[in-house]
């Protein structure tokens, strides 16, 4: 039964943004209808900042509009053109191939469709996204959310019976993204291959007014208002990737084109937050060089920031400036890392040895493949308790860690340096999205109970919280999740 929508029940309200660039950026087009559409779930709290009203969330209308099946006052759907690297290989044309653009609130926050079929960019696919990938993106917005990790985030998620062929025959669904912008370097990197100039300067000028205005003003020994935008997404890039590095996140598909210009985690497919501790990891099953391996990803970032460099080198004009800019980068991945990492460790300052304190720890959970994210907890909890000795219980070699615990002591002792229980409480999660969450959700969602993915997002959205009736989802992942593989296909 359709709800009827209360009168003062209000869309989004819409501002100029991304349609004001005009062609050659996107087509406008229409979503593709989907048959019966059904919620799956809403995110209640970011629909507040988006100034929408419960009982709109709540109307057949936006249920209707977030499934494609109607356009919103205001709204003129399009999708854009981008290009980008795929596995280090330029894959030419690219774009919205399933997602379209809904408009730009007045808050400055874009809505975004994504599964809501065909469009120009689709090269053959039919435009769709599955449940099961779309379950994943919604909680794993939620879950960087929780861990103000920057990330799109997710409105709301329809379902609907329409079958849609991927390894197996699933079930569609469409996903509503949120963010200040969903630019990527493939878009810069479109522009420039093709060697439009003109469009490549008026993508940048309006990053730069939009998201970056003191770039118009920085140094100009350092380069023009080019040179210093590529040096400010180096800087929000590494900030980034320090952050999936400290909470264990392996994005999976570092392609050029998803990399987001805000420096957000975008485009979730095959995921993971790590378990046991490998450094190695591949997460993605078609990843078989392991390219997008747990450490590559900061290398990664860099390779993928001189793509960028490249593709805005017209506009910059010197060489030796964009350079510079991207060669900010490591050390900016380093700070911020270090940072990241002292945190977990509940210190605020540096001190003489600490990054090879660091890296001992690391070789300590990775000889034996300690859960990343417990060992981080019980660490944490057991220095709150005075009793830090007690996370020797996760390791077998339980003298290593001692002896561990013994050096990093003693060096924080020489740097009259006292740690901070509360700060690794807040630092170091009790709840990440682990693979196995995931899949809870999906199999119960398949049985059309959707109450475990609202459960599972509440509890990811303040994964610092103790939520003692979910003591279940802090653990390991039990001897099933083994056989979970992923893949690029969703
Ligand atoms: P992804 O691997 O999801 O980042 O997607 C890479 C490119 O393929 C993007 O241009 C997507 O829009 C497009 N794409 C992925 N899946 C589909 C699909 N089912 N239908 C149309 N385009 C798709
Ligand atoms: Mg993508």
């Amino acid at each position: 039964m359709r709800a009827t929508p209360a009168p003062e029940a209000r869309g989004p309200a819409w501002q100029a943004g991304f349609a004001t660039l005009g062609e050659p950026f996107f087509t406008a087009l229409a979503p593709s209808p989907l048959p019966e559409p059904h919620w799956i779930a809403r995110n209640r709290e970011l629909a507040a900042e988006l100034g929408l009203e419960p009982a709109w969330l709540d109307s057949d209308q936006a249920l209707q509009a977030l499934s494609g099946n109607a356009t919103l006052p205001g709204s003129t759907p399009l999708a854009s053109v981008y290009g980008g690297h795929q596995f280090g290989v330029w894959a030419g044309r690219l774009g919205d191939g399933r997602a379209l653009l809904l408009g730009e609130t007045a808050q400055g926050q874009e809505l975004q469709l994504k599964g809501s079929g065909r469009t120009p960019y689709s090269r053959g696919a039919d435009g769709r996204a599955v449940l099961r990938s779309s379950i994943r993106e919604y909680l794993a917005s939620c879950a960087m959310h929780g861990l103000a990790i920057p990330s799109t985030q997710a409105l709301a998620l329809v379902g609907s019976p329409l079958p849609v062929q991927r390894e197996t025959l699933e079930s569609a669904a469409v996903l509503t993204r949120v963010a200040p912008s969903f630019i990527r370097f493939g878009h810069f990197e479109w522009f420039a291959a093709q060697g439009q100039e003109p469009a490549l300067r008026r993508l940048a000028d309006y990053v730069i007014e939009r998201y970056y205005p003191a770039c118009r003003t920085a140094d100009a020994a350092q380069g023009n208002a080019y040179a210093a935008l590529l040096r400010a997404v180096s800087e929000r890039t590494a900030a980034l990737i320090a952050q999936w590095q400290a909470v264990g996140f392996m994005h999976g598909v570092m392609n050029t084109d998803n990399m987001s210009i805000l420096g957000l985690t975008l485009d979730y497919g095959p995921f993971q937050f790590m378990d046991g501790f490998d450094p190695q990891h591949i997460c993605n099953h078609s990843d078989q060089l392991g390219r997008y391996a747990f450490d590559e990803q900061p290398a990664v970032a860099h390779w993928n920031l001189a793509c960028l460099a490249r593709a805005l080198l017209p506009l910059i004009e010197e060489l030796p400036h964009a350079q510079a800019a991207i060669s900010a980068y490591p050390g900016a991945f380093e700070a911020h890392y270090m940072a990241q990492m002292r945190r977990k460790l509940g210190l605020s300052a540096p001190f003489e040895g600490d990054a090879e304190s660091l890296a001992q720890l690391l070789r300590l959970l990775a000889r034996e493949g300690v859960d990343y994210s417990i060992f981080w907890r019980s660490y944490s909890q057991a220095c709150a308790s005075g009793t830090p000795k007690a996370a020797a219980d996760l390791f077998i070699d339980r003298t290593a860690f001692h002896d561990w615990l013994l050096a990093f002591s003693e060096l924080l002792a020489q740097a009259g340096i006292v740690q901070n229980p509360d700060l690794m409480l807040k630092t170091n999660p009790k709840f990440v999205l682990r693979n196995h969450l995931a899949e809870l959700c999906i199999r119960a969602a398949k049985l059309q109970d959707f109450s475990v993915i609202e459960a599972l997002q509440q509890v990811l959205m303040r994964p610092f919280d103790d939520h003692p009736d979910h003591q279940a989802w802090a653990g390991p992942p039990p001897d099933w999740a083994a056989s979970l593989t992923l893949s690029c296909s969703s």
